[in-house]
This record gives C-alpha cells, structure tokens and sequence, in this order.
C-alpha cells in the first residue's frame, strides 16, 4: 500500500463517533474551537506523511510548516523534521472528510512500550473532555477503528519512530492516566 492508501483507509476505520450521539454538545466542542479565549487561532498538528498523503491534495486548506523552535518540541528526531499545523474553521465549518488522524483518534493516543502497541490516555488534557470519564458508553467500532488505524500508520516508519518519541515521553513525564482494555 503507498502512504495515500495508508491515511485514506486509516481515515475510514477511524470515521467513527466515541458515543452515541454528538460529544461535542457535552463540552460545547472545546478540541474544536478555532480561537483561544484570548482571540489566537488554533488548529491541529498533523502527524508525520499527513500533509503529503492528504492535504497536499486539498490546497483550499490552510496548513503551515513549523519549525522546532516554532512548534517547541526540541527533542523531536531529527528525521521528522517540521511539524504541519493544519487550521480548520472550528467545529461549525468543520470539513468531516478531511478531518487529520488526532481529530478522529482523540481522546485515545498511540502508545509503544516494551515494543507492545496499545492505546492509552494521558494524564495532561488541554481539553473539557467530557467523555474521558465515560469509558462505559464508549462505542466498540471506535475503539477497534482506531486500534487498526493505528496499527496501519505504524507501519510508515516515520509515524513508527514519531509515536516512539512520544511514548517515551509519556513514559518519562508519568504522563499516562489509564491503559485501553480492548475487549
Ligand atoms: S478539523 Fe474538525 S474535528 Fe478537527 S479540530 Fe477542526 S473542527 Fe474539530
Ligand atoms: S473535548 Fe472530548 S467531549 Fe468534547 S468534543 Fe472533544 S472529544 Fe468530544
């Protein structure tokens, strides 16, 4: 498979909601706000190979290149280089089908221990996530789609050594709140 196939069947597995029903009603949609409180834009970072495999494709989206010092994770590998940040128009003009990976995974992270493959949660929320706590409504298609999506981009070994780092960071800041129990 080339990398475009990867992130659009990566894409499909993860096009499912974590509950029934619109989370975002629950927290008035806080992961998809376009502005601070204090007015500055926001957006989404891409992971590794995104921008190439799928937005290179839709020019009408805004992403930008950010260096190290930009972005200010410093001890990203080398290999990876920038990181893209993709702005959307929050969640009123949200554009569904193009919504990046961490949109579609979160509030679930990849993570790699012992070179064991599991999805976790982290400690750390920037966001008023609301379903977080809410592990007994948790739809089974979305967590088996993001288990195989993931398990997908891992096989791009950029993505591979991005989502190593951040383990390890993970694992270093005491950063995991709880461990994805599967079935
Ligand atoms: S792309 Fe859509 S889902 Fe992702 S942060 Fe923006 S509004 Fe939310
Ligand atoms: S912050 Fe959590 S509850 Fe709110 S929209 Fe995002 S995923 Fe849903």
């Amino acid at each position: 498979m080339t990398n475009k196939e990867i992130f659009e069947k990566a894409y499909k597995l993860m096009d499912e909601p974590i509950i029934n029903g619109n989370c975002g009603l629950l927290c008035n949609f806080h992961c998809c706000r376009d502005k601070d409180e204090h007015g500055n834009r926001l957006g989404i970072y891409l992971i590794p190979e995104e921008y190439e495999a799928i937005f290179v494709h839709h020019p009408e989206i805004e992403v930008e290149s950010l260096t190290k010092e930009e972005h200010g994770d410093i001890y990203l590998p080398d290999e990876i280089g920038n990181l893209n940040y993709m702005y959307c128009g929050g969640a009123m003009d949200c554009i569904r089908e193009l919504r990046p990976i961490h949109c579609r995974s979160y509030p679930l992270e990849p993570h790699i221990e012992n070179d064991e493959f599991m999805l976790v949660i982290e400690k750390d929320q920037i966001h008023d996530c609301k379903v977080i706590e809410m592990e007994q409504s948790w739809r089974k298609e979305y967590l088996t789609g993001v288990y195989e999506a993931w398990k997908l981009l891992l096989k791009i070994p950029i993505i591979k050594t991005y989502i190593k780092y951040q383990s390890n960071e993970r694992i270093r800041s005491n950063n995991i709140k709880k461990t994805i129990k599967l079935f």
